[in-house]
């Protein structure tokens, strides 16, 4: 492994709060810890629930709590055109097919997995006939684009699974979310795709983020071996919670970083109200 390349990639739907700002201090603290780059990126992708003005809140916070990163801010939708090719290569590929299931059944979908995840899509039209999908096609039916597991785990003939930084190997289940979304008409690819796509391009090797997206880890590792992308190491790390254990949303606007500093509080304040995951970066 080169130098160790770490990054903070949040979506621009809301301020971000104590828990984001202890996440990208964790994946701070790995590259400077290793004498690595930090890097961010926004990923809003998904147009109808990102804002400009969210993405120019993270940049201003980030910068006010003093978490400096290198190189340029890579913003997503400036990349649209790539992921379009990555869908055509797994199209080309056989690893992914049309479904034309309502939107309400995929919406839930395409954004990272968060909460209480819908139950896996049944596979409904995967069986669809090539003629009964081009008529779809021809009267101009939605679709989005979902990832058929049990195709792509057959062309993948080795074990899957990634290093959990301080754990070890950990194996991946990806067939457990069923067959994704990888892309849409309004949302033109998925986290799983964007993301996976870009922690390729910009050479990243520890992905830092909450235990929440270790799911969608299990697809991204899937993909990476689809694709001919290299592998990063993991480092899931535990949710910030509030007083009543629940964890922290967007929504809670009392932990978003902005009221803090509306409040009157430093950076050295808010530091301290992060946990102590500075101290928690270890390479093993
Ligand atoms: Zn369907």
């Amino acid at each position: 492994m080169g130098a160790l390349i770490t990054r903070f990639a949040p979506s621009p739907t809301g301020f971000l709060h104590l828990g984001h700002a202890a996440s990208a201090l964790l994946a701070r603290g790995y590259a400077r810890a290793a004498g690595g780059q930090f890097l961010l990126r926004l990923e809003d992708i998904d147009a109808g629930r990102c804002r400009a003005e969210f993405a120019a809140a993270i940049i201003e916070d980030l910068s006010w709590l003093g978490l400096d990163w290198d190189g340029p801010v890579r913003v997503q939708s400036a990349h649209v055109q790539d992921y379009r090719d990555c869908l055509a290569r797994l199209q080309a590929m056989g690893v992914i097919y049309p479904c034309f299931c309502s939107r309400r059944d995929s919406a839930a979908a395409v954004g990272a997995p968060q909460g209480d995840a819908p139950p896996p899509y049944p596979g409904r039209c995967r069986t669809l006939g090539a003629e009964d999908v081009a008529a779809r096609m021809a009267a101009g039916r939605a679709f989005a684009w979902r990832l058929d597991q049990a195709r792509a785990r057959a062309m993948v003939d080795r074990r899957l699974g990634w290093h959990e930084v301080g754990v070890g190997w950990a194996e991946a289940a990806p067939e457990r979310l069923g067959d994704v979304v990888l892309g849409r008409k309004d949302a033109p690819v998925s986290y799983f795709l964007a993301a996976t796509h870009d922690d390729a391009v910009q050479q990243v090797n520890l992905v830092v983020r909450g235990e929440d997206l270790r799911a969608a880890t299990a697809v991204q590792v899937l993909l990476q071996a689809l694709l001919g992308w290299p592998r990063p190491d993991y480092r899931h790390h535990a949710l910030m919670r509030d007083g009543a254990g629940r964890r922290l949303a967007k929504r809670d606007g009392d932990v978003a970083l902005r009221d803090w500093r509306a409040a009157g509080y430093l950076p050295s304040d808010v530091r301290k109200r992060l946990p102590e995951w500075h101290s928690m970066v270890t390479l093993a």
